[in-house]
């Protein structure tokens, strides 16, 4: 846990959230600035940065957020009209918050097209 992090204060309940799950080692709650109708973000909770900081042994912890990822898509109803799973890395990809986190974005139609 870092001290002046938003996101660990979320994790660790000293910030409120609306937390959609939470176990051992990921947490997932609703953006507070929803860029569409849903807009979850999944974090694991150790503080690490970026994908940056992201070790062979995390290999399970991703994955397992990916699963999060899916389980949130589906629980909002949005796994069979589409979604996107985003991570912003650093200053270009404007990250905001420097405690890796997936967005987890549908709802409606979501531009620009990506890829
Ligand atoms: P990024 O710009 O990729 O680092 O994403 C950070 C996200 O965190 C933004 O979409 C913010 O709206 C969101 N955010 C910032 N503070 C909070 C908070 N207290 N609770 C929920 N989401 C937050």
């Amino acid at each position: 846990m870092l001290v002046d992090c938003i996101f660990c204060k979320i994790i660790s309940g000293q910030l409120p959230s609306a937390m959609l799950y939470a176990d051992e080692h990921i947490s997932a709650f609703r953006d507070i600035q929803p860029q569409a109708k849903v807009h979850v973000l999944i974090v694991p909770n150790r503080h690490l940065v970026s994908l940056n900081d992201v070790e062979e042994q995390d290999g399970t912890l991703l994955g397992k957020m990916l699963q999060v990822a899916v389980q949130i898509a589906r629980d909002e109803g949005i796994a069979e009209t589409g979604y996107r799973v985003v991570t912003n890395s650093g200053r270009d990809a404007q990250q905001s918050v420097d405690h890796l986190h997936f967005h987890v974005l549908g709802g409606n139609p979501l531009y620009p097209r990506l890829g």
